[in-house]
């Protein structure tokens, strides 16, 4: 869902568990995955065509930026939704924690760099929210200094758009107790043992202070050029669907068409 610039966000108020027009409760669940799955290929060859004219039209850029707790489905996210892009024009970036040449510059600078070029579609897994979530939370900076990148992040965001780079914020909304039952998921699957990391299980404790964390990004930073969306993440593919959705219209609007040659090629003949 949309966040309305200059609205207040209380997460409470989204439902993680949503399933928008979707019955998924008891037999109707597998019904609603199926039409959900269907629709999502759907979407998935449109985004497959739009990319084809973002790369050919090359003038503007698409920057998806992925938020969410541990476990809030970001990889899953990218492995899924966005399976049909051509990887030439693709660039996933996730961001860590910021080594040491990063750490001396200004918390942007990795950011902007970062930014994809024009015809491409770049997707951050976590990206500059980091300097005002976990940053935040663990007091990594004084208060005087993150209270200040909100705006600095506004600012940074106004300038990409100006610039012909669209500008999509998800927030993968998850419940606490959906997150229990993937990390523990994690630790019992030789396969996926090496996704867990007992930073999550510290991180978990601080669930509140990072649920307040995100209402004050979501609510701060969502604005009429670089709007957030939250996205209801319990169920993975009404997630996929949503994050979908979004990506597919925001091109849409684009309105994009191929070039023109350059001269006339209607007499041309290749022997
Ligand atoms: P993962 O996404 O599981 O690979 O974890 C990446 C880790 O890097 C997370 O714990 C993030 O909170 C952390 N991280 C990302 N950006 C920053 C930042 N700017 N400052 C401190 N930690 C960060
Ligand atoms: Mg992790």
């Amino acid at each position: 869902m949309l966040v309305k610039p200059g609205t207040k966000v209380a997460l409470k108020d989204f439902d993680p568990a949503d399933t928008g027009p979707f019955d998924s409760s008891g037999k109707a669940k597998e019904d609603a995955r199926e039409e959900a799955k269907e629709k999502l290929g759907k979407l998935i060859s449109e985004l497959e065509a739009l990319q084809n004219l973002l790369y050919a039209e090359n003038k503007r850029a698409l920057l998806i930026i992925l938020q969410g707790m541990d476990a809030s489905g970001k990889d899953g996210t990218i492995r899924k939704v966005m399976s049909g892009l051509n990887p030439l024009g693709v660039q996933v970036v996730p961001f860590k924690v910021p080594n040491e040449e990063e750490a001396e510059h200004d918390f942007l600078w990795r950011i902007h760099k970062a930014v994809p070029r024009y015809g491409n579609i770049g997707i951050f897994n976590r990206s500059h929210y980091e300097d005002v979530l976990v940053v935040r939370v663990h007091e990594l900076v004084p208060r005087k200094v993150w209270k200040t990148r909100y705006e600095q992040i506004n600012q940074f965001e106004k300038v990409l758009v100006a610039n012909n780079v669209v500008v999509l914020k998800f927030f993968l909304h998850i419940s606490k107790g959906e997150q229990r039952k993937r990390l523990e998921a994690r630790l019992h699957d030789p396969t996926r043992y090496w996704k867990f990391s007992t930073k999550d299980v510290a991180e978990r404790r601080f669930w509140d202070a990072y649920q307040e964390a995100y209402e004050d990004a979501l609510t701060k930073c969502s604005t009429d050029w670089a709007p957030w969306h939250v996205v209801p993440a319990d169920h993975k593919w009404y997630r996929n669907l949503v994050v979908a959705e979004v990506v597919v219209e925001a091109l849409r609007k684009l309105d994009m068409h191929y070039p023109e040659p350059a001269e006339d090629l209607s007499k041309l003949v290749i022997k």
